[in-house]
């Protein structure tokens, strides 16, 4: 039995707040963006967290993302629906980074992703709130995540994903019994006509950063990071960014790990890695533009960062830039080349975006923008099993001689 499921915590959260203009909403019942068109974010009296629980209470917990209750907004123990959310590990890969690099492997979670942990969050909320229907557009890993969860608590599930999603993805969406539909365009034309059917009331829109709840689930990665670096953090952190929900959410828990006191002022360098072939966040992180223009044509094997438009694209950009990083886009055979080093030389098969942060990182290295000394958290955000592999054909005729000195 894990207590961190079993047992009743205080919850802190006060309201919502507009990410743009910082107008309050109501927390306790179903938010989508606010009225500027911005993505909310929780808020919470922290000042209560902190007279309620201090670090070493948390770090003597099980180390689920449950341990981390009193910063996450569900109020009733009883509307989680958990698949084992454990605290993914972090991975040297010495021999293809050459540096100082962990990866924190998060294809350890439920339906292989790390959008596990922002989908727990969201449909623990959905319940809470008395959500019944959900729709929502993915590049595949969220989707089947969401499938899972909503499968647990008989919440109905519409999925859109565009045609070039991984056969792989579309299935398992589909095997948790999910509505899935493939769309002739991308994320976001897939996201345009989910926002339809929620406009004329047939579901609710759980698109990324559209619901508040995603973002806290994907804020457990920066907490965890804390307690795995002693309440220090790593000199610089690798995400591979599609709608950034990750990206913006650690930077939001430094911020509250800060305010309670349990982490001090410092600040890892983030770098938001994206693939040359859809790099939105990249080009306005260049033009010191404070939005990302929609990114036309977007091609890349990374499906998960092919996001040519991202609501929190200001949050993404204004977290690089306070944290003193940068934007930065890599070629497919870059990528494919990260791949298959990782895998061949350090054991770790990665799925393409997190080989997409090891394939930036060496640039980064080359150009001197890290040192190899610094200590460096690469996103490895799925695990590669779900990814299409290079064939492997060769076999043997076993009634015919053998010559195993050959093999
Ligand atoms: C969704 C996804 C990403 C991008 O995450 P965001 O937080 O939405 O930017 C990266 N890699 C994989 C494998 C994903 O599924």
């Amino acid at each position: 039995m894990n207590e961190n499921l079993h047992t009743d915590r205080p919850t802190f959260v006060t309201h919502l707040e507009c990410s743009m203009t910082g107008e309050r909403y109501e927390a306790d019942r179903l938010q989508g963006l606010s009225r500027a068109g911005r993505p909310l974010l929780v808020r919470y009296d922290l000042a209560g967290v902190k007279a309620a629980v201090d670090r070493d209470a948390i770090a003597a917990r099980p180390t689920d993302l449950w341990r981390w209750r009193e910063l996450l907004p569900v109020r009733r123990t009883e509307n989680i629906v958990s698949l084992g959310e454990i605290e993914t590990p972090l991975v040297p890969i010495p021999r293809s980074s050459g540096g100082n690099v962990l990866v924190k492997d998060e294809g350890r979670l439920p339906t292989g992703s790390f959008k596990a942990r922002g989908l727990v969050m969201a449909v623990a909320m959905a319940r809470e709130l008395g959500v019944t229907r959900i729709a929502m557009p993915t590049n595949g890993n969220a989707g089947a995540a969401l499938a899972a969860y909503a499968a647990r608590c008989g919440i109905e599930t519409i999925i859109l994903c565009p045609e070039e999603t991984p056969e792989v993805n579309v299935r398992e969406i589909a095997a948790h019994g999910a509505r899935v539909y493939r769309v002739n365009g991308q994320i976001d034309d897939c996201g345009a006509i989910v926002g339809r059917g929620a406009a004329e009331g047939r579901w609710s829109d759980f698109s990324t950063l559209k619901e508040p709840y995603r973002i806290e689930g994907k804020k457990t990665m920066g907490l965890e990071l804390a307690a795995q670096f002693g309440w220090e953090l790593p000199d610089a952190i690798f995400y591979p960014t599609g709608g950034g929900t990750g990206l913006i959410g650690m930077w939001k828990a430094f911020d509250e790990l800060e305010k309670l006191g349990w982490i001090g002022a410092r600040r890892p360098r983030m770098y938001a890695v994206q693939a040359s072939g859809c790099a939105p966040i990249v080009r306005a992180f260049e033009a010191g533009e404070e939005h990302a223009e929609r990114w036309e044509d977007a091609a890349t094997v990374a499906a998960g960062i092919r996001v040519p438009k991202a609501v929190g694209d200001f949050l993404i950009l204004r977290a690089v830039r306070e944290s003193g990083g940068q934007a930065l886009a890599v070629g497919d055979p870059e990528i494919l080349a990260a791949v298959d080093d990782a895998a061949k030389r350090d054991g770790l098969l990665m799925c393409p975006e997190g080989g997409a942060t090891l394939a930036a990182y060496r640039h980064a290295l080359r150009d001197g923008v890290v040192d190899e000394e610094e200590r460096v958290v690469l996103f490895n955000c799925a695990t590669g099993l779900k990814y299409p592999m290079p064939p492997a054909t060769n076999s043997l005729d076993r009634h015919q001689p053998i010559d195993v000195a050959a093999l």
